[in-house]
């Protein structure tokens, strides 16, 4: 820490941020370097809202990657529970894997 100074005022930031939005936006640029800056800018947009979520926002983001099923691997979490198994299966994944396993049942006896 040095005593609770920041090194780099907002406005330098602010004005380096400008200038990769005029590179971003720039003709004279070609496709990778404009990419490089949107890419660039993106990052720094992501890390901003991150920084201003609240500690509940935080939370759910991280409940959201406990609510994955385990079958089909996309999020539980937007699913009405009348559509699930568990948090960590959908019912849809459950019938298919109940289908599975009979059709094995079935090719046993055979
Ligand atoms: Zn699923």
């Amino acid at each position: 820490m040095s005593g609770g100074i920041t090194k780099i005022s907002p406005n330098s930031i602010i004005a380096e941020l400008y200038n990769w939005k005029l590179e971003a936006e720039s003709s004279y640029n070609d496709g990778w370097i404009k990419k490089h800056y949107e890419d660039q800018l993106e990052e720094v947009f992501k890390q901003v809202d991150r920084m201003r979520m609240t500690k509940e926002e935080l939370e759910v983001e991280s409940a959201k990657k406990e609510w994955v099923c385990d079958e089909c691997g996309k999020s539980t979490y937007e699913t009405e529970d009348d559509y699930l198994v568990h948090p960590k299966l959908h019912l849809g994944c459950a019938l298919k894997q109940e289908k599975t396993v009979k059709v094995d049942d079935v090719s046993d006896f055979m």
